[in-house]
């Protein structure tokens, strides 16, 4: 187990300390290996790794959440690293309500050129305590039901490589997500079965909760269920969703430069 564990908010949606913000997510987690997981729209992420005496230089491995520009297009200022994601992340995709392009700036060839590239479908350990969950199985009843998302021939995208990664402590599990298209309980549910630990520690990252979203009380419901457990929402949660968040459950706020530290 590492001693310590830390997960740095790079790019978040909301500004902090002296960093800057933008619609995207990027985290720095350092616990037995150092790992970038996801990389915001822009180069934000390293110019507020840079305000906070973060050198990127020494983190080797990339992990992508899933193929959309706010998570994904950060990568383009980056290269020769180990970047591991699912085989779908490459896709191109669309809104729904504009038809405008939500997909990655780069394709699959052009990523392999750049990286050594790891497509992972099924989940993947990274370190001895990391692992990448690759396709989260969409097994409750109110998540992920609907897709605003439209792959290139029309049919609906169900964004089947969204994913995140899980950390292994003795006080339970750490759950990272990008932004939880899969469901953030199909993703904690996913983490359990395959780590075979019942025990959630945190859960941190975008829950994708929108205001009007049917599950966000079923999503409550669920979160009350798993005993003593730290939520860090983020990113893709809207306002009066954090602040029911935020009244029923322990949670705490998140912002650009916001670093969480954990006893291993
Ligand atoms: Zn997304
Ligand atoms: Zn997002």
């Amino acid at each position: 187990m590492p001693e310590n564990i830390v997960t740095t908010f790079l790019t978040d949606n909301k500004p902090g300390l002296n960093c800057k913000a933008e619609h995207g997510l990027s985290m720095l987690i350092e616990a037995d290996e150092k790992i970038l997981f996801d990389s915001g729209q822009s180069r934000l992420f390293i110019d507020n790794a840079t305000r906070l005496n973060i050198d990127l230089k020494k983190v080797e491995k990339v992990v992508l959440s899933h193929g959309h520009y706010d998570h994904g297009n950060g990568l383009v200022f980056l290269r020769n690293k180990e970047l591991i994601c699912h085989s779908a992340c490459f896709t191109r995709r669309y809104r729904q309500k504009n038809k405008s392009y939500i997909g990655l700036a780069f394709n699959e060839k052009q990523a392999r050129s750049k990286f050594n590239l790891t497509l992972s479908d099924k989940p993947l350990a990274i370190s001895p305590t990391i692992t990448f969950l690759a396709t989260v199985p969409r097994i409750n009843g109110f998540e992920a039901k609907t897709s605003p998302f439209l792959h290139e021939d029309g049919s609906s995208d169900y964004v089947i490589d969204d994913s995140g990664l899980v950390i292994e402590t003795i006080a339970g599990l750490i759950i990272i997500s990008g932004c939880a298209h899969s469901g953030i309980c199909n993703i904690i549910e996913h983490a359990r079965r395959i780590t075979g630990q019942k025990k959630i520690r945190a859960i941190m990252g975008g829950f994708h909760l929108k205001a009007d979203d049917p599950a966000v009380l079923p999503t409550i419901k669920f979160f009350k269920t798993l005993g003593p457990t730290k939520f860090w929402p983020c990113h893709c949660v809207d306002e009066e969703v954090l602040e029911l968040l935020h009244n029923e459950l322990d949670c705490e706020s998140v912002h650009t430069g916001k670093a969480i530290s954990f006893s291993g």
